[in-house]
């Protein structure tokens, strides 16, 4: 296949792109490098088979004959979506309305990278898909939440006006090699002071949880999903469940630090718990995570050091 894959300088994006071309398809990539960086895609820019485009994808573009668009452009932790929040609403709703016109002429298949946040501030938990979600619409996160929202509102219209062949991943919080290290993530975050020897920066209590998914498992479900016909959305996540303060001792554990840790205000809507149920992706794809967090993170390390290096040379 000719695949395009939007935003793929980002996190996530390099890394399927990685994966398309081992599984010997060409590549064409569309990145206006907002958040992402050239130099994830470094590796690949020798390789025949891909193709690095810079381009903004809420603007007409033609990457020529495709047969899949993974939908992956969109600023994705709280610090980038809450700095380019026009963008972020820009992105997710006419980039992704332009990417589905693009599918649908060249007769392609379309997955859309959703995320979590479509279940807000949950009050169901664990969440399944089948969950509508607590969100607020005009909070500050909203610029994110309810992009997604709307972009999966318009990949359902599509398959059901124009009976394209969608996909929907709901994608919860991921790391690994390449997740940015400024991005104000707490995987990142807490790497870069626990590796710097400052204090982990805990927001609230620390007693919030998240579940978090190293990226290869991420981008194997992803890929599981993009060959199986469903249509709905279906969570890709690790169900395995951390306060923020845990997270925070296995990243002391791993990298061995002496950081303490340091209270900070919650900022505003964050949400309390977030774990996904996974008997859909289990069922339907027969996908489950493998990775712990602990073995994650330390197959991370390498990358957080080096990228701490970076910042201070
Ligand atoms: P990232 O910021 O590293 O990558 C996003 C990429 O999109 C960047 O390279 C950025 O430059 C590009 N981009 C943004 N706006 C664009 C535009 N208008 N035109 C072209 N390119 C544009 O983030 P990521 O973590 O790799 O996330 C990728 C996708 O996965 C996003 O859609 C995000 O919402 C989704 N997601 C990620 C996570 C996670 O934990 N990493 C969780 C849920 C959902
Ligand atoms: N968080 C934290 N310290 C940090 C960064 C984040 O305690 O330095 C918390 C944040 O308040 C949230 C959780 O960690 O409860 C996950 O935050 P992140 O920004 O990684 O993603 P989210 O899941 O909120 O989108």
């Amino acid at each position: 296949m000719r695949v395009l894959v939007t935003g793929g300088a980002g996190f996530l994006g390099s890394h399927l792109c990685d994966a398309l071309l081992a599984e010997g398809h060409s590549v064409v990539c569309a990145d206006n490098l907002l958040t992402g960086r050239m130099a994830n895609l470094e590796h690949l820019l020798d390789e025949a088979r891909f193709e690095f485009v810079e381009q903004d994808v809420c603007r007409a573009f033609d990457p020529g004959k495709i047969d899949y668009v993974f939908h992956f452009a969109s600023p994705a932790s709280p610090a980038d979506y809450l700095k380019h929040g026009i963008e972020t609403l820009q992105v997710g709703s006419a980039g992704t309305l332009n990417c589905l016109e693009l599918a649908r002429q060249h007769h392609a298949r379309f997955l859309l990278a959703s995320t979590s946040e479509c279940y807000g501030d949950p009050l169901e938990h664990p969440q399944r898909e089948s969950y509508w979600g607590h969100v607020n619409p005009v909070g500050p996160r909203s610029v994110y939440d309810e992009a997604k929202r709307f972009a999966e509102a318009a990949t359902m219209a599509y398959h059901r006006y124009h009976h394209m062949d969608t996909r929907i991943v709901r994608i919860f919080n991921t790391y690994g090699p390449r997740l940015q290290i400024n991005d104000g993530r707490v995987i990142s975050n807490f790497m870069k002071q626990a590796l710097r020897g400052e204090p982990l920066t805990v927001y609230g209590d620390g007693l919030q949880t998240r579940s978090f998914c190293y990226v290869s498992d991420e981008i194997e479900g992803i890929l599981a999903l993009s060959r199986f016909s469903e249509h709905l959305p279906v969570n890709i996540g690790n169900p395995r469940e951390f306060t923020v303060l845990e997270s925070a001792q296995v990243v002391l554990q791993v990298t061995g630090s002496k950081s303490t840790v340091l209270f900070e205000p919650l900022p505003q809507d964050d949400p309390k718990q977030r774990k996904p149920d996974i008997t859909k992706a289990r069922a339907l794809l027969g996908w489950e995570p493998k990775i712990e967090l602990r073995r994650g993170l330390e197959l991370s390390l390498e990358y957080f050091r080096g990228a701490v290096q970076s910042l201070s040379s």
